[in-house]
């Protein structure tokens, strides 16, 4: 901020000044004014002076040249000087004028003549007057006298003009010189008083003059004080308002910085949020698809230089399942932090979710360096995971693509080396498989059998095939199997091993269970209309099934619809449905108490402890087919269908061993106790008219 400026003191420098200038303004006027009447005063005075010497010139001079001749003889001078008609003569001449002296001079300087006769036979040659008069310019001075001697008396203070007159004789020269005194005391005196009047109206009009300016100046002091003030005051004003707004402009730049810091700081974490997983912190799908598409983009990925490892972990929904999500969330983490440890900084990692991992690998040498990075990451699972205090045991299946050869743009290579690592889990998991074209005719012809599917469900173009279960104990049926079946007029014959899983994944499952339960419940009540004693009809159940909440009124809604009792509906359940539905054992309990039978399906297979197997509300469990396989091969797999069948036994449950297809087979599940058989030993699953015939028809006993 500038310093204050000190108020002009303008009234005092304008009063001194113009009080200084005023008085040399008037005194210099005064001055010229004094000197300039003078002057008129002389030049007048000359003039009349001028007028009169001619007058003496012209009476006198005849009488007084002859006292030229005399100027170097003093007696005979002052003798004829003092002639009295001489001096009467200039004095009557004197008397009617102001002329109060007359003195005549030879040209040598000497006076010839004077009124004043002891000024005759002086010497005037010093004179200045005298000596510019005699070489033919007239003269004249003007001095003030206290005292001077007039002809007749003396005066005192008085102003005197002397004028020096040439007088110049027939020839032209200069004979003489003539002075007269003239008394100019009233004309002095005169133009004094008017001088001094003129001074004092000067004064005056400089005083009056001087006043109207130090009152304008005066005002022009109060109004410059006014507006230096009122000036003063906005300084002030704007320096407060200036001050104010720094304080204002440094405490928003303040919270402007902090708000600027904040929302760094909310970006970052967005930005980690947006590529990052939150469970494992790895990269996420999206920044593995921008590193992917950056890297296929520059073009630099040679023949090998680019693999993709796609890792899926094996049945880990199991655990996820068994032990909860918490420890499949720790198992996760785990799992990532493990292979992150291993895979070099300049491939990436990252988690597309659920168990799926990708790596990305840069840069290779070769593509077998791909299937080495990929045994290496397997070998990692070799190890439990310590979760919780408890070890886990897990593979991973790992899908191998290579950039160009197995997909040009990131989409296509990804879904290639997804196709591989399903390879790798059919060919028995804990394994890497690279990708193959035929992999790619695979999906495609899964894609058309997708779409076709759901036609066929549409146009309930499935069939459904009775298998019989038949009692160990007399031979007789105990119940039947219900089996989709679908022949497709353009795909030929599929299986359910190949449809349903499909169906599962394509969201389909629910609509085909629908349709084979109502062509189950349709064709028993169809038999028993017929007048057959329909046999205990399982159905297979998906997960999808179970989960919904209104599963059992639908269940129920069926069976009144066709007037069947419930206890003739069996639903297959397998291990790992129960144990991936949501509240399996509360659905299982609410189909129970309606009345409906329920069967474990492929039990053996699967990890349900004794506990729990104690709390489902099942009357059967099924011996699957693997186990049976195993009898008679002098594997163990006697000893598993016996402990199947004890364990059955201590629980209270039938059992049926499925897939029996030999008497061997047939024999020894009869030995330890198995409730039915079924099996291609008795049929194959057969078309509803075929069973009818060889089952319901042939047996007496279904007949009422
Ligand atoms: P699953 O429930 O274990 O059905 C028994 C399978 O074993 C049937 O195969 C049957 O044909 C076959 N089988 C029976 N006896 C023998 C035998 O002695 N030897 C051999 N080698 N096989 C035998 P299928 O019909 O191909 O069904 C396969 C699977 O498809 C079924 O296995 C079942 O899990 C599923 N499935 C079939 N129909 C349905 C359905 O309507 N709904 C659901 N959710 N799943 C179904
Ligand atoms: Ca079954
Ligand atoms: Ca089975």
């Amino acid at each position: 901020m500038a310093p204050p400026l000190r108020p002009f003191r303008l009234i005092p420098y304008f009063f001194l000044l113009s009080l200084l200038l005023m008085g040399c303004a008037t005194a210099l006027m005064a001055g010229y004014l004094r000197h300039y009447s003078s002057e008129q005063l002389l030049k007048l005075e000359k003039n009349r002076a001028a007028s009169l010497v001619q007058i003496f010139e012209n009476s006198l001079w005849a009488d007084f040249r002859p006292l030229i001749s005399l100027s170097k003889q003093p007696t005979r001078l002052k003798q004829a000087a003092s002639n009295p008609e001489l001096r009467t003569a200039v004095v009557s001449l004197m008397r009617n004028s102001d002329v109060i002296r007359v003195k005549m001079y030879a040209p040598d300087g000497i006076t010839v003549f004077s009124t004043d006769a002891r000024q005759i036979g002086a010497d005037e040659n010093d004179d200045d007057g005298f000596r510019q008069a005699v070489t033919g310019t007239p003269a004249s001075e003007l001095a003030h006298n206290h005292s001077i001697d007039a002809f007749e008396h003396t005066l005192t203070e008085r102003d005197i003009i002397s004028t020096y007159v040439p007088v110049r004789g027939p020839t032209g020269r200069v004979e003489g010189v003539l002075e007269l005194y003239l008394d100019a005391t009233p004309f002095v005196m005169d133009a004094a008083h008017q001088l001094w009047w003129l001074t004092l109206a000067i004064v005056g009009l400089m005083g009056i003059l001087f006043i109207a300016q130090m009152l304008v100046v005066r005002h022009a002091g109060r109004v410059i004080a006014q507006q230096a003030a009122s000036l003063a005051e906005a300084n002030r004003e704007l320096d407060r308002r200036v001050a104010d707004r720094t304080r204002e402009l440094e405490t928003s730049n303040q919270r402007l910085h902090s708000e600027i810091a904040e929302r760094r700081r909310a970006e970052a974490t967005l930005d980690r949020l947006a590529h990052h997983d939150t469970l494992t912190g790895l990269p996420n799908r999206l920044q593995f698809q921008q590193r992917l598409a950056g890297a296929l983009g520059r073009g630099e990925v040679g023949e090998h230089g680019l693999a993709m490892l796609f890792i899926d972990l094996d049945r880990f929904k199991d655990v996820n399942d068994t032990q909860g999500h918490h420890v499949g969330d720790q198992l996760l983490i785990a799992v990532a932090s493990r292979l992150a440890s291993h895979v070099a900084s300049s491939d990436l990692l990252a988690r597309l979710g659920g168990d799926e991992f990708v790596c990305l690998m840069e840069g290779l040498a070769s593509q077998s360096s791909a299937d080495a990075a990929a045994g290496s990451l397997l070998s990692l699972f070799e190890r439990p995971f310590d979760i919780a205090g408890q070890d886990i045991h897990l593979s991973a299946s790992i899908g191998i693509g290579f950039a160009r050869q197995d997909g040009a743009d990131a989409d296509t290579l990804l879904r290639n080396a997804d196709l591989a690592m399903y390879q790798a889990k059919a060919a028995g998991r804990n394994r890497y498989q690279r990708y193959t074209p035929q992999l790619s005719a695979a999906i495609e012809e899964r894609v058309k059998v997708e779409r076709h599917l759901r036609q066929a469900i549409a146009t309930c173009e499935i069939d459904v095939h009775y298998q019989p279960k038949i009692r160990c104990a007399d031979g007789v049926l105990h119940g039947a199997e219900a089996l989709a079946r679908w022949r497709s007029p353009i795909l030929g014959d599929i299986g359910p091993a190949r449809f349903i899983p499909i169906a599962e994944e394509s969201g389909q499952i629910e609509a085909l269970g629908d349709l084979v339960l109502d062509k189950c419940c349709r064709q028993l009540a169809q038999w028993r209309s017929a007048g057959f004693i329909p046999p205990v009809a399982s159905v297979n159940l998906s997960v999808k099934q179970l989960e919904r909440a209104d599963f059992p009124e639908r269940v129920m809604a069926l069976l009144q619809k066709h007037r069947l009792p419930p206890e003739w509906l069996e639903l297959e359940i397998t291990e790992s449905v129960i144990m991936t539905a949501d509240d399996a054992i509360a659905a299982l309990s609410v189909l129970r108490q309606l009345g409906i039978r329920l069967s474990i399906d492929d039990f053996g297979t699967g990890y349900s402890s004794l506990s729990y197997l104690q709390e489902l509300p099942v009357q059967t469990l099924k011996i699957d087919r693997a186990f049976v396989l195993g009898i008679g091969c002098g594997r163990n797999g006697e000893a598993i269908v016996r402990s199947i069948q004890s364990l059955a036994d201590n629980l209270g449950l039938e059992t049926v061993a499925e897939g029996v297809e030999t008497i061997e087979q047939e024999s020894f599940l009869k030995t330890v106790g198995c409730t039915a058989i079924q099996g291609f030993l008795y049929a194959k699953p057969l078309p509803a008219a075929e069973f009818e015939d060889r089952w319901l028809q042939a047996t007496a006993i279904n007949r009422r």
